[in-house]
């Protein structure tokens, strides 16, 4: 006898399956998604992207964004953005990134790895934003033969802090790297939070402001899996496939990694998604404002909110059970998803206060101020 879905689920113990505000990639899979790839789960189609569900992901991308863009869909943020980077490079080239990029510090060496040596040049930056006189600095401190050419700059949008670079921002970037030759990427693992947060359109926000390839997030948007990686001037995606296919990324039932983005794609879900996680974290600000010890960290541009606090109040929510990181950005990260319920964040919130006020009851004067 198959076992039931309800079998399986006992057998996990249920506080592991409730929710947590420690990644958006802990969430499940949005309906739109899960419908589209149902419904992908129909006869047989051709393989390895010949298929109607590949054709319709990159038409619904081309309708949303407004242009003829090249397409490509790989499993996840890691390569997408690496194997973009290195499509703009050369072995002997640099890319420009902020010092709390995604591509410096969470992938593993991978952007020079499938660039074959393009090294990271990385600014130190404020808010995980790169500007424009950050740029111009790295791209003109060496002219010499002995080091990277930089031809590429990768920006995140919205940042690995939360923060989310304005119109004004992008095209300030963008006019920067025209002036040096340099491409412009965007990592937007999060970018239906900074579309949602800005209420401007997708194209407004990359070829209109002068990006030339977008590593869109469907992960953290509601997808059980994939990224979809944009080129918007074309010339660049010359072999894109290849180099895909080399670095095993060419899924042959592609039409499971294109399918959940027509889901997405075609009656808004991304945005209604990303509208809600990023709801959730001014909800979440707002539930705990004006606990003793405990700071805001930074400004709520999209759906992640860092807490600065004592630790023994963040040792004390952990006792609780709660789950959260502190390796990014030096302060308590939660960030919000698609399927955010506020009941949860509520209790979030409750358990904070709780043990904020037994630790600024106990702690000495000192220890606050030291805090
Ligand atoms: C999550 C994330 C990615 C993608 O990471 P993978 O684990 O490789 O899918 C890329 N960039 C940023 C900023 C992210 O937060």
């Amino acid at each position: 006898m198959p076992r039931g879905e309800e079998d399986i689920v006992t057998e996990i113990d249920r506080a592991d399956l409730l929710q947590q505000f420690a990644s958006d990639n802990y969430a499940g899979i949005c309906p739109e998604a899960w419908a589209a790839m149902e419904a992908a789960n129909h006869g047989h189609v051709s393989s390895y992207g010949d298929d109607p569900w590949t054709v319709k992901a990159s038409n619904a991308f081309r309708e949303l964004f407004e242009t003829e863009c090249e397409v490509f869909f790989a499993f996840n943020g890691t390569a997408a953005n690496s194997l973009a980077l290195a499509s703009l490079c050369q072995s002997y080239h640099g890319v420009i990134c902020c010092n709390s990029a995604h591509v410096e510090t969470d992938e593993c060496g991978a952007p020079e790895f499938f660039s074959n040596g393009s090294k990271l040049l990385v600014a130190e930056c404020e808010d995980g934003k790169l500007t424009p006189n950050s740029i111009h600095e790295i791209a003109t401190k060496r002219q010499d033969i002995h080091f990277p050419k930089p031809h590429a700059v990768t920006i995140t949008q919205s940042t690995e802090t939360g923060r989310v670079y304005s119109l004004a921002e992008l095209r300030a970037i963008s006019e920067v790297c025209r002036t040096h030759g340099l491409y412009l990427h965007m990592d937007g693992a999060r970018f239906a939070n900074a579309c949602a947060s800005l209420a401007c359109s997708p194209a407004e926000m990359t070829w209109k402001s002068g990006i030339d390839v977008l590593c869109f997030g469907g992960t953290k948007n509601g997808m059980a899996i994939g990224e979809a990686v944009l080129f918007f001037d074309r010339k660049l995606a010359i072999d894109f496939d290849y180099r895909c296919k080399q670095a095993g990324q060419l899924a042959s039932k592609m039409r499971f990694l294109a399918a959940p983005w027509v889901g997405l794609l075609e009656n808004g879900a991304w945005l209604r998604n990303a509208a809600h996680a990023n709801m959730c974290a001014r909800y979440f600000a707002e539930q705990i404002a004006g606990i003793p010890n405990v700071k805001i960290a930074s400004r709520i541009d999209a759906n992640a909110v860092f807490l600065l606090a004592p630790e023994e109040v963040l040792a004390g929510l952990r006792k609780r059970g709660w789950k959260f990181y502190t390796f990014i950005g030096g302060a308590a990260r939660f960030m919000f998803a698609w399927d955010t319920d506020l009941v949860r964040i509520d209790a979030l919130s409750r358990d904070l206060r709780e043990v904020a006020e037994e630790f600024s009851t106990v702690s000495s004067p000192s220890a606050v101020s030291a805090a």
